[in-house]
């Protein structure tokens, strides 16, 4: 199932900074790579209250002009049509998207509607989405409401990735609990999207670089994941959060972008198919997905000792997502929960979701169809309710 013809291709950022206090620098550093004003800034709520005042001064200093827009709340069509309307009038040249996933998402579309550069300040390190090119788009209205429409795949990575590790210091844990669950999958996905001789989201072979930069992303996110979370929720910007910021933001987006997706992801996307599990974050989703992949691999193994090490395998990895406040049961992303169907007609939905064609799981390196996947998701859910019962009695 291998191309032979493909090139080997590694996209990432212009520029990637990271630390406590960055955000004071965002002119300059926008400066540094030749950016221009007017800028518009897409941001929420919250990071306008802390941050706006920052935003001025730091702009001001090297004089760009610059305009605030408060995010809509979606990474919707509509919402990337109205940011898009906002950029011309202004006049903008450059945008810039201070926030969760799905304002980086939105404007990074518009940005690229405009071909205008585009700075990516992610608040929080929910997800590996702020380094990359694509945007995921979902859908605002009709019954489909909350679920993921497409994944735009823009041709320009970021000018610019701005982390202020004192400002992901600040947000909430369970933010940076669900980077850790998005950055976990990195490793596993891009190993056998690369594996199987597929291409990455960029349309090429996975480099050394980019299967080893997964790697690493996996090693240091569970090496510092439950510092790191300490650290927050002291919100200090300790030398575990600036590790684990590092490896959710640039290691997991380097990683996913240029070594692959293959079934954590689409299992997420199939999980999107059901309403109760809109409460769950991406990164929550894809922890439960990162089990199945697992599942998957270990189930379709001939040999058994690679069976049994890969089970071993999402056994620690479940227990690990334990430690860390990760839910790793159906039960815990309110699969089920709607009561309006059985659990295993939920579980078939998600599966059929999930092996739609064009969904990433189709990079895994042995077929696999809606049976295959119904069985690996329940066989998940067993592990995770297993794990679930050792971190309650240890
Ligand atoms: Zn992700």
């Amino acid at each position: 199932m291998g191309d032979n013809t493909l090139l080997s291709v590694f996209c990432s950022p212009l520029r990637y900074v990271q630390g406590a206090g960055a955000m004071r620098r965002l002119g300059a550093e926008m400066v540094a790579v030749g950016l221009e004003g007017p800028a518009l800034v897409i941001a929420g709520a919250t990071p306008i209250a802390r941050l706006a005042p920052i935003w001025a001064a730091a702009l001001d200093e090297v004089g760009i002009a610059h305009r605030v827009r408060l995010f809509g709340g979606e990474s919707s069509r509509r919402e990337i049509a109205a940011i898009v309307e906002e950029a011309r009038s202004l006049g903008a040249r450059t945008i810039v998207a201070a926030g969760g996933g799905k304002v980086l998402d939105a404007a990074r579309s518009a940005a690229a509607a405009l071909r205008l550069p585009f700075v990516s300040c992610p608040t929080i390190c929910s997800t590996d989405a702020p380094t990359s090119a694509l945007s995921v788009i979902y859908a605002d209205t009709g019954p489909q409401r909350g679920s993921v429409e497409v994944y735009e795949i823009h041709r320009r990575s970021p000018d610019l990735v701005l982390v202020d590790t004192q400002v992901i210091a600040e947000s909430p844990p369970r933010f940076l609990a669900a980077g850790i669950g998005d950055a976990m999958s990195t490793w596993y996905e891009g190993r056998a999207a690369a594996a199987a001789g597929r291409p990455n989201m960029r349309g090429g072979r996975a480099t050394l670089a980019a299967v080893d930069l997964a790697r690493l992303c996996r090693d240091t996110v569970l090496a510092d994941g439950e510092a790191a979370l300490d650290e927050c929720r002291a919100g200090r910007a300790g030398a575990s959060l600036e590790r684990v910021a590092e490896a959710a933001t640039l290691l997991s987006g380097l990683g996913f972008e240029s070594a692959g997706l293959a079934a954590a992801h689409a299992v997420h996307n199939g999980l999107t198919a059901i309403a109760a599990t809109h409460h769950a974050l991406h990164g929550e989703k894809v922890a439960f997905g990162t089990l199945v992949h697992l599942l998957l691999e270990a189930l379709s193994a001939t040999d058994a000792v690679v069976r049994e090490a890969t089970l071993a395998e999402a056994k620690h990895v479940a227990a690990f997502f334990v430690r860390v406040g990760l839910p790793v049961t159906l039960d815990a992303l309110g699969v089920g929960a709607e009561g309006v169907e059985s659990l295993a007609t939920a579980v078939r939905r998600i599966a059929a979701r999930a092996t739609e064609p064009g969904e990433t799981i189709h990079n895994m390196p042995f077929p696999v169809d809606v049976d295959s996947v119904a069985v690996a998701i329940e066989a998940a859910d067993a592990v995770g309710r297993a794990a679930v019962r050792a971190g309650a009695v240890g």
